[in-house]
């Protein structure tokens, strides 16, 4: 019996997170589960809210006279399976956010959506009939229902929005015509479509290359058992999506369903059409310029069975299909998989917990995996599979890196080595497209030499330090460590060092200097501020309207250009040496992905990397596509420094705008924090600036926890945490667990 329910209730307040009892009316015991949201009246007022039933008793917490009555099912149908309930509390626990928030996550609709319904008309009566009708009512001038019987006569059913509109009458004559048993009206649910699948053509399935097949095969072997995590390490064009695709046709003919993550719609636009075009209307579509109807469409179609197989970004691991059977993420070394916004949880993380509790598989895949992933697959936690050929072409990418610091030997003091200037004027000569990537990532203000390409860096750290003009001086941004900017290079005496730094209206500045007849096309932040703006110029370029792209990361992603024929990185030590433990791994990925833009159809691809250490292994094994051997080597760093995957952070972000007070209490903090630490074993680093140390008026500092394992992390949080806040409460306290970003 189900006398009372367990309910999370739909308020945004800490001291409310926690589990409401109200009493379960006869009359709804059957229709109230686990996962049902409610109408409740709350607190004094008995305000109206929602809640989340999260379980049942017999036997309530409290006096059972004070217990309210559940007011009844919410309108909005937005029940859950109860496993997406049991993994609101799995993200209560793993990212010590309030259930609320993560129940709110799952069920991603906070305003209030209209269900939209279409009317449909069906003529009820034979046309001679109707005919005597309309003689009766011009008799009379009766002048819109004839018009509507006219209408009538051609077509026995319509859409009532089709009737109106071209025949200009109001929705009381359509009532009128049922009144008088001319018609019937027939409402139906419908759904806003984002996509319009029907403009998409159907293909076949690929007839899968020997490797190809080995992959699906072993997946599929496994259908149906025990949750299994895979990684496929599949080089760019190596057909990981055909792979997806014929697994996912196994599992839809299973009857269960598949969920794809991809980092961002607007960024792999093929990936998508792709899908629709394998499998028609039995996929939905999620990304973030949805609106909350659409949203709330696509959730429902979802939850009710009308589609199979949920595309989208992090978000739609929650999709709430009842017999998930697979959940694959594409690219699944992409940052974005990880949510800014508290909860904020790893889309990774949660894939494979929602497998474990529902028996789903889940398929990893990318051209250069994080290491957290490639660590596991190598510690055997997930099936490691590979993908070593390309699928389509067999052309070779010729990959050349220049070394910058001859050049300026050489007197060459322009942003383009002589190499690259002279593959321009050849690509431009034989009309191919050139793409210019400038791999800069946020904030870096690192300190370098040009003679010898020495970067300064901090020595506890392993980490660049950051210039900062203000008092000319040198920090660390993880330890806060400061030293005095340098007059020369600390290892050849040269006086070529300087803080590094290139932007991309510089470098189309350049391009129109040295080629003055190409035609140019630039792409950043500024140029794609507005609306649709990126789509324009991506679609001017893949059109042919420009010689050269110039761009920065945004044109790294999966497109496919076939014209282009030339990548060349402007200066590969942008990304190298920002201030983050992972710049190296970003940039092989970067790099990775940049040149194999090069080189999509026939035409032989050529990518140039410029850089001032071309010695650094991020530049020479992405030369080799070794990604092995990258791995190797990063891998022995991260664990001689301690950092992930073999320690785990916790970024405490604080902000203020008052920055005397903020230096103060951050110091204060720290100690505060240091008392407890070592009895958990935690490791303490900073305070130091953030990387953007002030946005709007806030000024931003970083202390950075550190563990080896999360648990302890977690108990700091559990045990200390509100009193510090409570503490602490002139500043701002932000977490971030096992952050991506560097603050
Ligand atoms: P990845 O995502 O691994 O970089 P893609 O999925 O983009 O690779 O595939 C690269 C190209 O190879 C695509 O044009 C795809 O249609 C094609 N392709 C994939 N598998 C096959 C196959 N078995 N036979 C022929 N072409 C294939
Ligand atoms: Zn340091
Ligand atoms: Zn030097």
């Amino acid at each position: 019996m189900n006398k009372y329910a367990d309910i999370i209730v739909d308020i945004s307040h800490s001291k409310l997170d926690r589990v409401f009892q109200y009493h379960v009316p006869g009359n709804l015991t059957n229709k109230i589960v686990i996962g049902t949201v409610v109408d409740i009246p709350f607190g004094k007022g008995n305000k109206n809210l929602k809640g989340y039933v999260i379980g049942f008793t017999d036997k309530p917490n409290f006096d059972v006279d004070k217990i309210k009555d559940i007011t009844g099912v919410a309108s909005m149908n937005m029940s859950i399976e109860a496993h997406l309930i049991k993994l609101a509390v799995w993200m209560k626990e793993r990212y010590a956010c309030t259930i609320i928030s993560a129940l709110r996550t799952l069920i991603p609709i906070g305003k209030k959506v209209n269900e939209k319904t279409q009317k449909e008309i069906i003529r009820i009566i034979d046309v001679d009939e109707l005919e005597s009708y309309i003689k009766m009512w011009d008799k009379k001038n009766y002048k819109a229902l004839s018009r509507a019987g006219n209408y009538l006569l051609a077509c026995d059913k319509c859409k009532q929005s089709a009737i109106i509109k071209k025949t200009d009458v109001s929705p009381a004559v359509i009532l009128n015509l049922e009144k008088k048993g001319i018609i019937k009206i027939n409402s139906e649910r419908i759904y806003r479509e984002p996509y319009n699948v029907n403009n998409i053509k159907r293909s076949k399935n690929k007839l899968p290359n020997m490797e190809q097949q080995k992959v699906i095969n072993k997946v599929l072997s496994n259908l149906n058992k025990e949750s299994q995590v895979y990684l496929i390490h599949g080089i760019t064009g190596s057909g990981k999506t055909e792979v997806y695709m014929q697994i996912i046709e196994k599992v839809l003919e299973k009857g269960q369903q598949a969920i794809v993550l991809i980092p961002e719609i607007a960024l792999t636009p093929q990936t998508v059409r792709n899908f629709i075009s394998r499998f028609g209307n039995q996929v939905g579509v999620m990304h973030s310029k949805l609106s909350a109807g659409e949203k709330y469409d696509g959730w429902r179609r979802a939850r009710d069975g009308d589609i199979s197989i949920m595309i989208g970004p992090r978000s739609a691991v929650f999709t709430p299909f009842k017999n998930l059977g697979m959940i694959i993420i594409d690219e699944e070394h992409e940052m974005s998989y990880k949510s800014e916004v508290s909860p904020k949880y790893h889309a990774r993380e949660v894939a494979i917990k929602r497998g474990e509790m529902t028996g789903a598989d889940v398929v990893l895949g990318s051209a250069t995996p994080s290491l957290e992933s490639y660590h596991l697959a190598k510690e055997g936690k997930y099936t490691l599979l590979e993908l070593k050929e390309k699928a389509a072409s067999t052309n070779k990418l010729d990959v050349r890196v220049i070394d910058m610091r001859e050049e300026l030997i050489n007197g060459n003091k322009s942003i383009f080595s002589d190499t690259l200037r002279n593959e321009i004027q050849n690509k431009l000569f034989n009309k191919e497209q050139i793409i210019l990537f400038l791999n800069r990532r946020g904030y870096s203000r690192f300190v370098s030499c040009r003679q010898c390409g020495y970067v300064i860096k901090c020595d506890s750290c392993d980490i660049p330090y950051t210039y900062h003009a203000f008092g000319d001086k040198l920090i660390c941004h993880y330890c806060g460590k400061t030293i005095n900017m340098v007059s020369k290079c600390p290892s050849c005496n040269s006086k070529y060092i300087k803080q590094f730094g290139i932007g991309t209206e510089k470098v189309e500045s350049y391009v129109r200097k040295e080629f003055p007849t190409a035609r140019v096309l630039r792409m950043d932040l500024d140029t794609t501020a507005r609306k649709n703006s990126y789509d324009t110029i991506l679609g001017k370029f893949r059109n042919g309207e420009a010689d050269i792209l110039i761009g920065t990361q945004m044109v790294a992603k999966g497109h496919d250009f076939p014209d282009v024929t030339l990548v060349g990185v402007i200066a590969a030590d942008l990304s190298l040496y920002m201030s983050d433990f992972r710049a190296s791994e970003r940039t092989f990925q970067l790099l990775t992905q940049v040149t194999g833009r090069a080189g999509r159809s026939n035409l032989q691809g050529t990518a140039i990397i410029q850089s001032y250490t071309p010695e650094h292994y991020s530049i020479t094994k992405s030369k080799e596509q070794d990604y092995i051997g990258f791995y190797e080597a990063e891998i022995k760093y991260r664990q001689v420094m301690n950092y992930p995957p073999f320690s785990n952070l916790l970024a405490l972000l604080i902000q203020s705008t008052n920055s005397k007070e903020l230096i103060k209490s951050s110091f204060e903090l720290k100690n505060d924090i240091l008392l407890v630490a070592s009895r958990l074993g935690l490791e303490v680093i900073g305070p130091s600036p953030a990387n953007v140390s002030k946005i709007k008026n806030n000024y931003r500092r970083v202390i950075l926890l550190r563990s080896n394992g999360y648990k302890e992390l977690m108990q700091f949080i559990i045990r200390y945490m509100e009193r510090l806040s409570i503490k602490y409460k002139d500043i701002s306290i932000q977490m971030d667990i096992n952050p991506l970003i560097s603050y």
